[in-house]
């Protein structure tokens, strides 16, 4: 059972927690993610206090710590009213990690260097935190509870910093060696989502929102029946309910749709959970804290193409098209792979590619990239078989997904045609996308109107 940041917002969403895992009968594993806000903070603080002149860092730490310890310690105190030990034994573990944190953070200040190691040491108070909390709110509620890092539950990563990737050859023995015999024994674990660490034990995340993936990669390695993620939405929806009011919720989709659409921009889910999940064949089931009657949405296996042929559409906002252009592309031998290559080794990632011709690569980015990957592909390649890198920003991507489009003839024809009967031009569409999902860019100003358009044809009327 993993629960977002909303879900242990305050004192009495924490509570409604509490009794969530106590009515779910099944053996579990509770994974909470930081309270809501929390890694934002502790993100701006770091950021911040590295360009600080040094006169002003120990009054800004000051001020940091006694909020960030206040915040956490006036929850203990409301979700453990009547248990002084373990008000008291909780209180005491809060107040020595955020005096690790003002150390750490006294340290980024005066050395004026905030390393990504120094970064995810910061980031991780959150969750450390916060499982503190939910585990002595379970236990003062009569639940045998303790509190684990990612790592005491056996998520070991490779030693990328801010994106750490798990070795599956450590922790598909480490997991079930860590939790199994608590489980067993009658104890509710609960763990910290989205950080872990290397091999040497130092602190790693595995990217923001990253509580999800932790929740699948327990899930499989447990070989858990099931990967329940509460949050403060019923569901995955049709689209974007807050462009379009009457989304509805999908009750059963495939993972690979679900994947498709927490990567195109569906925000409730993190792509990268449903790999594990999909491996083990595990469901994953999304409920909604704040609305537990709710079915929510079962994410599973079989992909039912019977009902309509798109389950979804979404926009994805952001983004950026970068056209390499020049005819001493077609001479270089395997251009693209360097081209990619040298984006991947500086952690920019490539979100959609259309190679149009030999002498023509265009690729979508992220825009907080731009820079970056200008920077890096002149370094490397002016003169050298790209003429002119140009640069398209105000764009966005609209995806429609849905199983049943893979081998429904005319099914593009349809989507491109709603899309010019709603005066939009398409300015790049993706080739070689994935059989459950088309995806093309319009422009950003037209992107809300694509949306309705697409989503009124196909899933209103569809
Ligand atoms: N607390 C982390 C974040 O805000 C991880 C998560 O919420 O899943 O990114
Ligand atoms: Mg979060």
């Amino acid at each position: 059972m993993k629960f977002g940041g909303t879900s242990i917002g305050s004192a009495r969403e924490i509570l409604r927690v509490v009794d969530l895992v106590k009515k779910e009968p099944q053996k579990k594993v509770v994974v909470v993610s930081a309270m809501s806000g929390v890694t934002d903070k502790l993100n701006s603080i770091a950021n911040r206090i590295a360009n600080l002149p040094s006169t002003v860092v120990e009054k800004e730490v000051e001020k940091f710590h006694s909020e960030i310890l206040a915040f956490h310690s006036s929850t203990v105190r409301d979700v453990i009213p009547n248990n002084p030990r373990l008000q008291d034994e909780t209180l005491n573990g809060i107040t020595e990690l955020a005096d690790k944190l003002k150390i750490t953070l006294l340290g980024v200040g005066y050395l004026e260097d905030l390393s990504s190691k120094s970064l995810d040491y910061i980031l991780s108070l959150g969750e450390r935190f916060s499982v503190r909390i939910v585990s002595g709110a379970l236990r003062s509620n009569g639940v045998n509870s303790l509190h684990l890092t990612g790592y005491e539950a056996g998520i070991i990563t490779d030693s990328c910093f801010g994106c750490a990737r798990p070795l599956h050859s450590k922790i598909k023995d480490a997991i079930p060696d860590k939790l199994k015999p608590l489980i067993d024994s009658g104890k509710t674990p609960v763990v910290t989502g989205y950080i872990a660490a290397d091999e040497k034990g130092r602190i790693t995340t595995l990217g923001r929102g990253g509580s999800d993936f932790t929740a699948s990669l327990l899930g499989r390695y447990l070989g858990a029946s099931e990967v329940q993620i509460w949050t403060d939405v019923d569901g995955i929806l049709t689209t974007d309910p807050k462009i379009i009011p009457n989304a509805k919720l999908i009750s059963r989709i495939s993972y690979v749709e679900a994947m498709d659409l927490a990567y195109f921009g569906a925000k409730v889910i993190h792509s990268k959970m449903i790999e594990p999940a999909m491996v083990a064949d595990i469901p994953v089931r999304i409920k909604n804290t704040f609305n537990p009657g709710c079915g929510g949405t079962l994410i599973v296996s079989k992909q039912e193409k019977s009902d309509s042929i798109v389950k979804a559409v979404t926009i994805a906002k952001n983004v950026a098209i970068l056209n390499l252009k020049g005819v001493g592309m077609a001479e270089t031998p395997n251009i693209a792979g360097k081209v990619f290559t040298l984006l991947g080794d500086h952690n920019i990632n490539i979100i959609m590619i259309s190679g149009s011709s030999e002498s023509n690569l265009s690729f979508v980015i992220k825009r907080d990239n731009i820079n970056r990957a200008i920077e890096v592909l002149n370094s490397r390649f002016t003169g050298n078989g790209i003429r002119d890198i140009e640069l398209v920003e105000d764009v966005c991507i609209i995806t429609v997904v849905g199983v049943g489009m893979h081998g429904t003839k005319g099914i593009a024809a349809k989507i491109f045609e709603t899309v010019a009967e709603a005066d939009v031009n398409i300015i790049m569409i993706a080739q070689g996308s994935s059989e459950v999902n088309i995806s093309f860019m319009v422009p950003e100003n037209d992107g809300e109107k694509t949306l309705k358009a697409l989503h009124r044809k196909f899933i209103e009327c569809g």
